[in-house]
């Protein structure tokens, strides 16, 4: 079974990953929410392109990644869950909660800590919001949160099925929550009961530092809701909000050199705790 998911992995990955990717620019296409406001060419070709160097840098950072490592847990009874007699089935639920939570709790710190938001910001610089958005993270970011992932997983021991699954899952969501599309608000009020929607993603992706440090949840919209991180609607409207943050405004700062060198240029403000960014009115 382990060896089974270990040799799919990858491919089974790859093939969900692709056809969510097509699948939402059809649909971006077919009933877009907002204009665009940058050429597609210019944001997809950087965005894509980044996810190349981050897949590159990550195999090449790490002899093991969370699946793999879940899988030698099980073999050796590490972590919690491999040494303590529950149903498989609960183990895999209980698993995908605490993941889906670590992920909530890493994401608040990472706009939390001004050194942190550095690298984070990135993600937030993007000037459109769209699936691809959901890609775009610097590489640093990336390997230090494949660190976390394997803490936890070594401290919690998941069946290596449920890692798989969560992280399947958690590529097709950030897809999902990324995309440019007009689900009809019925049916948002009723999805974003139980995954996060893109009407609640996109007031984190807008430029008022309120709505950014606010809905944090990238898979089950009830951390926010629980922990008080919470905001349904963009103060300015869906339309009328601006996206991104007040650094990296240009095109040119959506280009991949760019994007790479964000971490080290300029101040760090506008993250969770920084004392200067109640003063100001994000609204002027
Ligand atoms: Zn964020
Ligand atoms: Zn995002």
């Amino acid at each position: 079974m382990s060896e089974t998911i270990l040799a799919t992995e990858a491919t089974i990955r790859l093939a969900i990953f692709l056809g969510v990717l097509a699948a939402m620019a059809l649909w971006e296409v077919a009933a877009p929410r907002r204009r665009r406001e940058i050429p597609r060419v210019i944001r997809w070709t950087n965005n894509l392109a980044l996810v190349v160097v981050d897949t590159v840098i990550l195999r090449l950072s790490f002899p093991i990644l969370a699946v793999g490592l879940a899988v030698m847990a099980e073999d050796r009874g590490w972590g919690l869950l491999n040494n303590i007699d529950v149903p498989v089935w609960v183990a895999i639920i209980v698993s995908m909660l605490l993941l889906d939570l670590a992920i909530y709790l890493q994401h608040v710190m990472f706009h939390a800590v001004p050194g942190l938001w550095r690298l984070h910001r990135m993600h937030h610089a993007d000037l459109d919001f769209d699936a691809t958005t959901g890609l775009r993270f610097h590489p640093v970011e990336i390997l230090i949160s494949m660190g976390i992932k394997l803490a936890v997983v070594a401290a919690l021991g998941p069946p290596a099925v449920a890692v798989l699954l969560f992280e399947v899952v958690l590529n097709a969501t950030a897809l999902f929550n990324h995309a440019n599309i007009d689900l009809p608000r019925p049916v948002d009020r009723v999805l974003r009961l139980f995954v996060v929607t893109p009407d609640m993603h996109r007031v984190h992706h807008s430029k008022d530092p309120r709505e950014t440090n606010s809905n944090y949840g990238f898979n089950l919209p009830w951390w926010d809701r629980l922990l008080g991180t919470y905001i349904a609607q963009p103060a300015k409207g869906h339309e009328g909000m601006e996206i991104g943050i007040e650094q990296f405004r240009t095109q040119r700062d959506l280009w991949l050199d760019q994007m790479l060198a964000q971490p080290l240029r300029g101040p760090a403000s506008g993250y969770a705790l920084d004392p200067n960014s109640g003063l100001k009115d994000p609204a002027e």
